[in-house]
């Protein structure tokens, strides 16, 4: 099983192979849009998208057919603009930061206006080019992060000249609680969201994220964006996961040993043997994006066996309890897995405290990287 993704020697270069399945990354996109027909889905490809790397990952939903893709922050947008044709349309969710401006239009780029200041930048390059731009409007329906205020929509509503120049695409908010289906902000946003966007009476909408998508049909308006649903992440909290999986890590064992009961593991010596322990090194550790919190919490896999994390997760390294294991099962360069069919990206979240979006995009740039 574990032979095909090791075969190659320069996989032996890394501390461990991180596969990405552009296949199911592409079922994820056209599950996802079929759930929004009519309206349509966009793909959200900020942080390298989620770490999986978006030049690969913006060209294959592209070639899906996706054509709108949000980025958080301007350079992330530079570096994915040349890699996709002109038909794309490229999103900045954080908006500019000021002196951004004549470079994004330069380029093309549609920057998600946060606030009455990036409006007014954004509208005084429009006027020194002597040409409409194109903006999103981002209104603030009760996250408190991004986005015009309800007294600042009302101030616009009151003043349209301040968007004189610009050609709003949509107006869109941002659920805080869509992984949740039952918590009651969900609805008190979505009715907040379709009040301000009544201001905008012409203007399409963009609302939902992977949450909301599944949140029920009145909250499928306009564009929806997409993300961790994407790279095979669990949309709802709690539920089974209805994503197909896009992400396998395997990392190489570099040592193996067998330490008496009593022995001190690791840094602080914080786990001790209580019998004769058969332990594997493996070659990956928090800088390559496995949680400190996996120290005696998480797990690696061998076939069908588990192999406790004992003691703290290094930097570049951590020890398991191979004792379940056959002796010799394990030698140097044996692959054990992380993320894969025995424990998904959201157990190895759970084990560490948090949630599969850091799991992900923490994942380091030292893997040898599959695409299938
Ligand atoms: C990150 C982000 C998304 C994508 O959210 P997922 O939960 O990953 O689907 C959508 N919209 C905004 C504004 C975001 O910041």
């Amino acid at each position: 099983m574990f032979a095909d993704v090791c075969e190659r020697v320069e996989d032996m270069t890394a501390p461990g192979i991180l596969t990405i399945d552009l296949a199911a990354l592409t079922r994820n996109y056209l599950d996802l849009a079929a759930r929004m027909a009519p309206s349509r889905a966009a793909a959200v490809v900020k942080a390298d998208a989620y770490g999986l790397g978006a030049h690969r990952v913006a060209p294959a939903l592209y070639a899906a057919g996706c054509r709108d893709f949000f980025v958080a922050q301007f350079a992330e947008a530079l570096a994915l603009r040349p890699l996709l044709t002109s038909d794309a349309r490229l999103y900045v969710l954080n908006g500019l930061l000021p002196g951004a401006e004549p470079a994004c239009a330069a380029h093309g780029i549609i920057p998600v206006l946060n606030s009455l200041e990036q409006v007014a930048n954004w509208r005084a390059v429009a006027r020194r080019l002597g040409r409409s731009l194109p903006a999103a409007l981002q209104v603030d329906s009760g996250m408190c992060r991004l986005g015009l205020a309800p007294e600042e929509v009302a101030r616009l509503r009151g003043a349209p000249q301040m968007l004189e120049g610009l050609e709003l695409l949509f107006v869109m908010s941002h659920l805080a609680c869509a992984d949740e289906p039952a918590n009651e902000q969900n609805a008190e946003q979505l009715a907040t969201f379709r009040q301000l966007a009544a201001s905008f009476p012409d203007i399409g909408l963009c609302f939902a994220n992977s949450g909301a998508i599944f949140l029920g049909s009145e909250f499928r308006t306009g564009l929806a964006r997409p993300g961790i649903a994407l790279y095979g992440g669990a949309p709802t909290g709690g539920a089974a996961n209805p994503m197909a999986p896009v992400v396998r890590l395997d990392v190489h064992v570099v040592q193996t040993r067998t330490v008496p009961a009593g022995a001190r593991i690791g840094y602080g010596g914080a786990h001790v043997t209580h019998r004769e322990t058969r332990l594997a090194t493996l070659a990956a550790g928090y800088a390559d994006g496995l949680p400190r919190h996996l120290g005696d919490r998480g797990a690696a896999w061998f076939g069908e066996t588990r192999l406790p994390i004992v003691g703290r997760v290094s930097m570049d390294s951590m020890t398991v309890d191979i004792s379940a294991l056959p002796p010799d099962t394990l030698k140097l360069g044996s692959p054990v897995e992380i993320i894969g069919p025995h424990q998904t990206l959201e157990d190895v979240a759970t084990a560490a405290g948090t949630i599969a979006y850091e799991v992900l995009t923490r994942l380091g740039h030292r893997y040898h990287r599959i695409y299938r």
